[in-house]
């Protein structure tokens, strides 16, 4: 039988730009401002500093991404703390921690979390009927691996 987990109408959403693309993420998040703050963001430190100063708004900063920050996200993801995330990540260049951006996207697929890597899904996603609704994700059964967190 599948198993669901519900999440809410605020979200809690995870936000990360490598550096070729922390401009384009703020005016994404300019442009989004007025949806954005009614939900719960997370951002990796140096992204989350300039979406805090661009929105005004508190937002809980995990450690910048080549400092372990992608691996914290991935745990949140892991223990059902992200229900979604943004990462505008760099098409064009090597970063030095590649390995932590790839076991990041790994996650997120693994469990199921909506996930934006360019402007296009970000649009699509945050213009989504269920970014204001209740929604059930199917948590994907790994056998008998399932965290407490994701079966409460
Ligand atoms: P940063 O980390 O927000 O601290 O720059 C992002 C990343 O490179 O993963």
């Amino acid at each position: 039988m599948e198993k669901f987990k519900t999440i809410t109408p605020r979200k809690r959403i995870a936000l990360v730009a490598h550096d070729n693309k922390k401009d384009d993420l703020i005016s994404w998040v300019q442009e989004n401002a007025a949806e954005l703050v009614k939900h719960e963001l997370i951002a990796t430190g140096t992204t989350g500093k300039m979406i805090e100063s661009t929105l005004g708004i508190p937002v809980r900063r995990v450690l910048s991404g080549p400092l372990g920050g992608d691996q914290q996200l991935g745990a949140m993801i892991a223990t059902g703390d992200i229900d979604l995330m943004i990462f505008f990540w760099d098409p064009m260049e090597a970063q030095p921690h590649d390995s932590d951006v790839k076991a990041l996207l790994r996650l997120g697929v693994a469990w199921n979390i909506p996930m934006a890597s360019c402007r296009a899904t970000a649009d699509f996603i945050i213009s989504s009927p269920y970014m204001q609704q209740e929604y059930l994700a199917v948590v994907p059964d790994y056998g008998g691996y399932l965290s407490r967190n994701i079966q409460k």
